[in-house]
């Protein structure tokens, strides 16, 4: 069958289930197209064509027996930055270009588990830092869209990937957008779910209090359909909350009516492209036509979220990082004349710009003399952000907007100003500071290129968000479009 690579995640189910084909067939139709797309993308670091065509025989093994769930056989990737046993796990760095992880991430494992197909290890921006997939070790990831232009990030590859059509799912991860702003700027859907919802047992650390792991998908739907089996309670992650996990799927049917959507001023002022604007108000008419009622919400200071990100994120990754010091695992420099010189050597050597940027600014925002004036300081501000959310919370089930200023931007537009390429993510962060859940949902195309809707919701609101985008899913055709190259 030569379109296999065309199905989404509950049709490829579907097709499997019915005996049409079988996930060997899938998963060779997968990888032969990696094959030959992949020296244009760069969207893989890794691909693992051996094991997962093992794993595609034992899954179809499972299934003659009667022994399938619904995500037996069923293809897709993860970012590299989920620990894989046995596999390399790179993080988009120079530090562990050799690391081979000996255990898999909990997310990995009980999506192996559930008999999934992992097809490689997709491209990202070193250690998630990054918003155009720019800053990775192993070069950019090209736009499925327009190949001069970037993918977004730091989850670049697995959203390309799942643009291309080289695999139908992929797992991200989001600190402050990494997985909304890609699917905006690819056309695909992006399901960032509330912190503590997914363990972060095995995702490499960026920024803990900020990072959880999600989605990329093609529909709403097949987001329901992995979620339900990555969430839930994990005990190798003390920040994982014991909450119990829905039935995603069997959400998505209700209808909008009534549901209350709040708009935020602020997020339709200056900095907002006016071609992008107009598609995500077409959007909300949409959701209006649908029974949705719409109102206006403030979010007083949702303005300072970005600054406050760039004091909280770098300070925790200066933090975690220090445990690439050349001595436990990672890269370590030759010819260190004593310990000092090898720390400093093997770091200076290992790790790219941006995240030196990053481990600098952390490092002066936690000293004793400017931790009161710039970390505590950001800690008061991130509270009153969480704050407004709450309160607005209050009036509304969903708070609707862009994902992202502008569509997808050339590669190398950005990479001389730290500040504009921050900004990307300026609708995306308030949800991590707050630890909400976030969906970006393909809502238009501007010039040619994907735009996306972003909805974010209360704590546990994924089911609402979920719903939300499959019911604007059902009533619109931008989820369906394909970059005209990869058809
Ligand atoms: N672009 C943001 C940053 O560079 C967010 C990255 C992310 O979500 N991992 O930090």
């Amino acid at each position: 069958m030569s379109d296999l690579h065309l199905k989404t995640l509950t049709e490829i189910a579907a097709g499997l289930e019915a005996g049409e084909f079988t996930s060997l067939e899938v998963t060779e139709s997968l990888l032969d197209r990696i094959d030959s797309s992949d020296d244009t993308l760069n969207a893989f670091i890794t691909v693992t064509g051996e094991q997962a065509r093992a794993t595609a025989v034992a899954a179809d093994a499972a299934r003659a027996a009667g022994k399938a769930g619904p995500l037996n056989g069923l293809p897709l990737v993860h970012k590299d930055i989920f620990c894989t046993r046995d596999v390399l796990t790179t993080c988009g760095s120079r530090m562990l270009e050799n690391f081979v992880s000996p255990y898999d991430a909990t997310v990995v494992e009980r999506l192996n588990a559930a008999g999934v197909v992992t097809l490689g290890k997709t491209n990202m921006d070193e250690f998630a830092m990054g918003s155009s997939n720019e800053t990775s070790f192993f070069g950019n990831v090209r736009n499925p869209w327009d190949i001069e232009r970037t993918p977004g990030g730091s989850s670049g590859g697995s959203a390309a990937a799942v643009a291309a059509r080289l695999a139908p799912a992929a797992t991200g991860t989001d600190t402050g957008g990494s997985i909304r702003q890609p699917a905006a700027l690819t056309g695909t859907v992006g399901l960032k779910p509330t912190y503590g919802r997914v363990s972060r047992y095995g995702m490499i650390a960026f920024a803990s209090s900020l990072d959880q792991a999600g989605v990329i998908t093609r529909s709403a739907e097949d987001a329901a359909l992995l979620l339900g089996t990555m969430a839930g309670f994990d005990e190798r992650d003390s920040t994982c909350i014991d909450h119990p996990v829905p039935d995603y799927s069997a959400a998505l049917q209700q209808s909008l009516d009534g549901l209350r959507v709040g708009i935020v001023r602020q997020h339709f002022d200056a900095g907002l492209d006016d071609q992008t604007g107009k598609a995500v108000r077409e959007a909300l008419a949409v959701l209006e036509s649908q029974g949705a009622v719409l109102s206006e919400v403030d979010l007083p200071n949702i303005g300072l979220s970005v600054p406050t990100y760039y004091v909280v994120a770098p300070a925790e990754c200066s933090s975690n990082l220090s445990r690439f010091d050349g001595v436990r695992f990672g890269h370590r420099a030759n010819d260190a004349s004593d310990l000092f010189d090898l720390y400093c050597r093997s770091r200076g050597e290992g790790f790219g710009d941006e995240v030196k940027r990053r481990i600098m600014t952390g490092t002066y925002v936690l000293s004793a003399g400017y931790y009161d004036a710039y970390y505590l300081k950001a800690q008061q501000v991130r509270q009153l952000i969480a704050d407004d959310f709450r309160q607005a919370f209050a009036d509304v089930d969903v708070i609707a907007g862009p994902t992202a200023p502008t569509p997808a931007f050339k590669l190398g537009d950005k990479t001389d100003d730290p500040i504009t390429m921050y900004l990307n993510d300026i609708y995306t962060i308030g949800a991590n500071l707050a630890g909400l859940p976030g969906i970006s949902t393909p809502c238009g195309m501007v010039d040619g290129l994907p735009v996306g809707l972003h909805l974010v919701g209360p704590h546990w609101g994924e089911e609402t968000l979920l719903r939300c985008a499959h019911q604007y899913q059902a009533a619109t055709d931008w989820h369906t479009r394909c970059p005209e190259a990869f058809r």
